[in-house]
């Protein structure tokens, strides 16, 4: 892809950008391989005007039926909750043969919620990805070019997705700087329950105990969160939107593996009850081996 002369997209779309969507527009604004027109669209005029203001977008719209017209590529970066009836909206649109993703952080539920689209709408071409970075932070001013670079992309393409969208979209993604891999959306939602939402379950969780149990922790947390704590709070300063969408719609995938959890903490709080030195010490030689290993995959 490093020496094509036609772009990758004539007319890219991004509905919804904040810290995703605005991290592929600067890229793309940076690289104009991916695109030869970058069209943003926005449920709010605060954002608009603020994607104008950047010069993030060639174009910026505020219906996303306009927006998405003579898209060849539409990505909805909204929250995931709002990602079919953002598609419902986009689809009666598109041209034949133009390909729709979206890059929510869950998608079994979104896929169910697609199903009756992709059906009526069969020559739109739907690759859902997932690009496994971010920040705490969220909104326009808030992304930046090089967001995705050396992160993985999944891909989550239904069962008789066209091959070229997939490879399409594949591109898209590696020009981005990422890493690709395709899976199914139950893999997908089973895998980031563990990595991505248990962890901001327990950041949401710990920074609430902590403030429940103010008279004796508040002001140790504000005067010594240079310990463990600070990490957690970075984590737990996330859009409350997001989240509340990620949870509900990855319920089951989620309280599996918050039981699991909470069976291994009680087993680790065993071991330091019962003095059980073997078990502490390997708890914390697992952690440090994985932490060593995300540094040298340079995830870290
Ligand atoms: P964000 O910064 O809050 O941006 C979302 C944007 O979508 C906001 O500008 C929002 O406007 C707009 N929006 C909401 N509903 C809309 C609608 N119906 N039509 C048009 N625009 C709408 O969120 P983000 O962090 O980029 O996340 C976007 C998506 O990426 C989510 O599905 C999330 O799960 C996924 N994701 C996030 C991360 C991460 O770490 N943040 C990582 C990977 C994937 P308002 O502000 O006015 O609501």
């Amino acid at each position: 892809m490093t020496d094509q002369t036609v772009p990758l997209f004539d007319t890219l779309v991004i509905i919804g950008p904040g810290l995703i969507g605005s991290s592929i527009l600067r890229r793309g604004m940076d690289d104009r391989r991916i695109a030869r027109r970058l069209v943003a669209c926005d449920i709010s005029p605060e954002v608009r005007a603020r994607v104008a203001e950047l010069g993030i977008a060639d174009v910026v719209e505020t219906d996303p039926a306009t927006a998405a017209r003579d898209a060849d590529c539409v990505i909805i970066c909204v929250p995931v909750g709002a990602i079919a009836m953002v598609a419902a909206q986009v689809m009666p649109v598109m041209k034949k043969g133009a390909i729709l993703s979206e890059v929510g952080s869950v998608k079994v539920t979104v896929m169910e919620a697609m199903q009756p689209l992709l059906a009526r709408y069969p020559d739109i071409a739907f690759v859902p990805a997932h690009p496994m970075a971010g920040t705490e932070f969220s909104g326009p001013d808030a992304g930046f070019a090089t967001l995705f670079e050396d992160r993985w992309c999944l891909l989550t393409p239904p069962e008789h997705t066209p091959e070229p969208a997939i490879t399409r979209i594949t591109a898209l993604w590696k020009m981005m700087g990422a890493r690709v891999r395709c899976m199914s959306v139950d893999h997908h939602d089973r895998v980031c329950a563990i990595v991505s939402h248990l962890p901001h379950l327990l950041a949401f969780t710990i920074c609430g105990t902590a403030d429940d149990l103010a008279d004796e922790t508040r002001s140790e947390v504000l005067d010594f969160a240079a310990s463990g704590f600070r990490d957690f709070t970075r984590i737990a300063a996330s859009d409350p939107t997001m989240w509340r969408d990620i949870f509900l719609n990855n319920r089951e995938a989620l309280l599996d593996m918050l039981d699991r959890f909470i069976a291994d903490a009680q087993e680790m709080g065993n071991a330091i009850r019962t003095g059980n030195e073997d078990v502490i010490v390997s708890r914390i030689q697992r952690g440090r081996a994985i932490r060593r290993s995300l540094i040298e995959n340079r995830q870290a």
